[in-house]
């Protein structure tokens, strides 16, 4: 009697913990079904994965917006000490400091102190 008793709970235990073990794989399931398309881009409408080259093209964006906020940050030290900026060179940036998306020499005007990048979509960094 008293182990009928014993092993009824034990099983009692046991369903209990795989009810909730397949509710966790539910909710699992559920939050997969709603980030995969997020992440693997389908059924979206959104496009594919990203290819290797746009991935590219991102960094070097980054990468471009990284150079002028340093070369920014460089003329605005050079000007704040009283130095005349005419030039990138005057302010310490190299003259061959290029867009790594285009190659394109980025823009300094002495008079404003702003730093452009001339490459397409560029404008905005
Ligand atoms: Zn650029």
């Amino acid at each position: 009697m008293v182990r009928l008793h014993a092993d009824s709970g034990r099983r009692r235990q046991a369903g209990r913990s795989f009810v909730e073990v397949i509710f966790i794989l539910l909710i699992l399931g559920a939050a997969f079904a709603y980030y995969a398309p997020k992440y693997l881009g389908v059924g979206t409408g959104m496009s594919s994965p990203k290819t290797d080259a746009s991935v590219l093209s991102d960094a070097r964006d980054v990468s471009c917006r990284t150079n002028l906020n340093v070369i920014r940050q460089a003329v605005a030290a050079k000007r704040t000490s009283g130095a005349t900026v005419k030039t990138l060179e005057d302010a310490g940036i190299a003259g061959d400091a290029k867009c790594p998306a285009g190659a394109e020499a980025y823009t300094y005007s002495a008079e404003s102190g702003s730093i452009r990048c001339p490459h397409p979509g560029h404008e905005a960094f």
